[in-house]
């Protein structure tokens, strides 16, 4: 890398880093994944007239975050009527009035985005031009159709920060920790260890890409890196735990916590891995088309938190889509909230949970959690 390209560099580094609301967390103040959060929305409401007459000089609590997802959801409702061919078609057939959403109720009554939406037209949902696109990706998420999701610079450094927040939660910190990313190489653009990779130097911490299949190569790699976090996808991390004892004794070594992501992980799985490595093993859950880094758990591991506030969410019944109280399985509906260039509004997962109403033993308070994460097997349609 020549000199001026190598300045550029640390000089996007240094403002990519100013950007980040969780270099300014410390966990010793709370989940940094929740003050995250919180961080944002007071961000939001300190820039918005109407937010502010609402709940500036407040200590915010969990009945003003939903009274602020409404707000915002409304926002959202008049952007896209404005800016995406999609849902403007949708909206403007059905006379759908932002100002008249006051509830979650009302929100049940609109329609919902199914994947197949994205998946045959997905710049139809663009809501910026193709100037402001920083990267596009693709992937086949939970089901089998493809599906394009652009984003934009400004939404790229979020979902770092929020990577970041979500590694501290899972206790990420000290000088001395090195993440290792075990996914394998993936031929989708959008790699979830280069986004790792990427937010471990912006946040200060070590990691170590290792995508090998092999067990000794992976072992090598943690040994030379000194390496106490390790993140990959849960059948992976479970299949090398049960090869990894005869060829070491894997508690020496010294992992601090496992993070399983990309498929559902079982309480068999679970505490496997967690015997195998006398440590805690963490679940971790997201889809492409909402930036991949969606919901961890916390060392409680009783739910995972999601990355209050892009997102608001929504149990509901696979079969005749109505919304669902807290406790309740059924299918995860979710809006991106605070996306610009691609919002989902009521985008179906089909993915099944719960929503876990009371506050976590860890502390965070200010909003919903969700319980473990099973597919829906449905056929797309
Ligand atoms: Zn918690």
């Amino acid at each position: 890398m020549g000199l001026h390209s190598k300045i550029n560099t640390s000089i996007r580094m240094s403002v990519a880093k100013r950007k980040l609301e969780s270099r300014k967390i410390a966990p010793e103040d709370g989940n940094p994944l929740d003050l995250w959060g919180l961080t944002k929305i007071k961000k939001d409401i300190k820039n918005n007239k109407e937010l502010r007459e609402n709940f500036d000089q407040k200590e915010l609590d969990r009945s003003d975050i939903k009274e602020y997802k409404l707000f915002k959801f409304r926002e959202l409702l008049s952007y896209v009527l404005e800016s995406s061919p999609y849902y403007r078609d949708m909206y403007e057939n059905l006379n759908v009035d932002p100002r008249l959403i006051r509830s979650y109720e009302d929100i049940g009554k609109l329609p919902l985005t199914e994947q197949k939406e994205l998946a045959n037209k997905p710049y139809h949902f663009l809501c910026v031009s193709r100037r402001d696109i920083a990267r596009e990706f693709t992937s086949s998420g939970t089901t089998n159709m493809l599906k394009r999701m652009a984003y934009t610079q400004d939404e790229l450094l979020e979902i770092v920060d929020s990577v970041i927040s979500g590694l501290k939660m899972a206790g990420m910190g000290s000088k001395d920790d090195t993440l290792q990313i075990m996914y394998p190489t993936i031929t989708a653009t959008w790699d979830p260890g280069l986004v790792l990779s990427k937010a471990c130097d912006l946040a200060g911490f070590r990691s170590v890409i290792s995508d090998s299949l092999d067990v000794e190569e992976q072992l090598r790699t943690m040994k030379d890196s000194g390496t106490t976090f390790i993140i990959g996808t849960s059948s992976f991390i479970h299949e090398l735990s049960r090869k990894v004892c005869d060829r070491t004794e894997p508690q020496e070594l010294g992992i601090k916590r496992i993070i399983c992501s990309s498929e559902p992980l079982t309480e068999s799985m679970r505490d496997e891995i967690e015997s195998v490595w006398g440590c805690k093993a963490l679940r971790q859950w997201g889809m492409t088309e909402l930036g991949l880094a969606n919901a961890i758990e916390c060392e409680h591991q009783e739910g995972f938190h999601l990355n209050n506030p892009d997102f608001l969410v929504e149990i509901i019944d696979p079969v005749n889509g109505e919304q669902l109280p807290p406790g309740q399985e059924g299918e995860l509906v979710v809006t991106t909230l605070r996306r610009k260039c691609m919002p989902l509004i009521r985008y179906r997962t089909r993915d099944i949970t719960s929503l876990i109403d009371e506050p976590c033993k860890c502390g965070a308070c200010f909003d919903q959690r969700i319980s473990d994460i099973k597919r829906l097997n449905l056929l797309d349609g």
